[in-house]
């Protein structure tokens, strides 16, 4: 573990990630006087980013995730030092010279955070990492990514515009994205495995008003083509066909960005998800978790919760110490 340098640049607070989660964190946690940074691996937003519609977030009738994401940064901004494009690589906690030598770290040894660009050394740490989509795991997904296979619709729709597609999922975010790429003029089914979708009724109702179809009891065994996606093979109680297709979106949930976790032993469960308490502390003194790496109901305003709580947490343990 390399130990922290003068030059390290030092915060109260590292918020680890963008998204709503994060941005609300920082908000919260300068507007409580702590000396807060912000590390984005891309670009602010998230999977914000890729929501075509928002509906349930409080105060906006109607949002796009995009246009959420901009006020979020926007007012996050004003606040905080942002600083996107930058990847956390490694965490590790220093034990500084005036720290007694033990097996386990004294609660009040600072992190360091090791970026694609520098170190940083920091009280607590708020990670916000988010997840990333669940992959089919069939031949050709990877082949054909961004020739014809997608996992955002919002962002790839438009090159879909009066051809076929299939969005594999039952969930929320198939039956989001199946409406969208409709409303697009696309030619879209459905691909689900089971006998009903676990989407909400709201958007049921709204699959079947838009009259899109349904394969029930089907999987995508395969994506093949040549330069570009031309078909998908699918099994349907086992019997197997090829459906021509030029385009596969695939939402069929997601895996939390946790590794960064294993670095400070902080605990994860069996999904891989960072626990924490109610207020968002993990099992590592000063070290929190928000939003959809931490699990639980995947909604924008309980990531937003959630990144308040924790910085309000870190308020708390920060100023608390002698
Ligand atoms: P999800 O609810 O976990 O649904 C994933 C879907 O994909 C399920 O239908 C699942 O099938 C299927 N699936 C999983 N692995 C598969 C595989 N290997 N092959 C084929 N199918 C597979 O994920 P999500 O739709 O991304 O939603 C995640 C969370 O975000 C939910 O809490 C949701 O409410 C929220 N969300 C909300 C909104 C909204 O409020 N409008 C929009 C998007 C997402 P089974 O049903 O068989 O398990």
């Amino acid at each position: 573990m390399r130990e922290n340098k003068e030059n390290d640049a030092r915060y109260d607070l590292i918020v680890i990630g963008g998204g709503p989660a994060g941005l609300t964190a920082a908000i919260y946690a300068v507007r409580s006087g702590l000396n807060t940074l912000l590390i984005e691996k891309g670009i602010c937003g998230g999977f914000l980013n890729e929501i075509p519609r928002i509906e349930n977030y409080p105060g906006f009738k109607q949002i796009s995730g995009m246009e959420l994401a901009s006020r979020l940064k926007e007012h996050a901004a004003d606040y905080v030092e942002i600083r996107e494009i930058e990847e956390v690589l490694r965490l590790s906690q220093h034990r500084g010279s005036n720290q007694k030598s033990s097996d386990s770290f004294s609660s009040s040894a600072d992190f360091i955070v090791q970026t694609t660009k520098q170190s940083y050394v920091a009280k607590a740490l708020i990670i916000c990492t988010g997840t990333r989509h669940r992959k089919l795991g069939v031949v050709g997904e990877d082949e054909f990514l961004g020739k014809g296979v997608s996992y955002c619709a919002t962002c790839d729709g438009f090159f879909f515009k009066n051809k076929r597609v299939i969005v594999v999922g039952g969930g929320d975010s198939a039956a989001t994205q199946a409406l969208f790429l409709k409303n697009m003029g696309c030619d879209v089914t459905i691909v689900h495995r089971r006998d009903s979708l676990r989407a909400g009724k709201y958007l049921q109702r709204m699959i079947d008003r838009a009259e899109i179809p349904i394969l029930w009891n089907s999987e995508v065994k395969e994506i093949k083509g040549s330069d570009r996606v031309e078909c998908v093979v699918i099994t349907e109680r086992g019997n197997e066909r090829e459906i021509p297709v030029d385009g596969v979106f695939v939402a069929i949930g997601e895996v939390p960005n946790s590794e960064l976790a294993s670095h400070l032993n902080i605990e994860c469960d069996d999904s891989g998800y960072i626990v924490t308490d109610r207020n968002q502390r993990t099992n590592v003194e000063r070290v929190y978790a928000a939003g959809d790496v931490s699990g639980g109901v995947r909604q924008v305003i309980v990531a937003c919760a959630e990144g308040a709580v924790a910085a309000m947490s870190a308020y708390e343990d920060i100023t608390s110490e002698p």
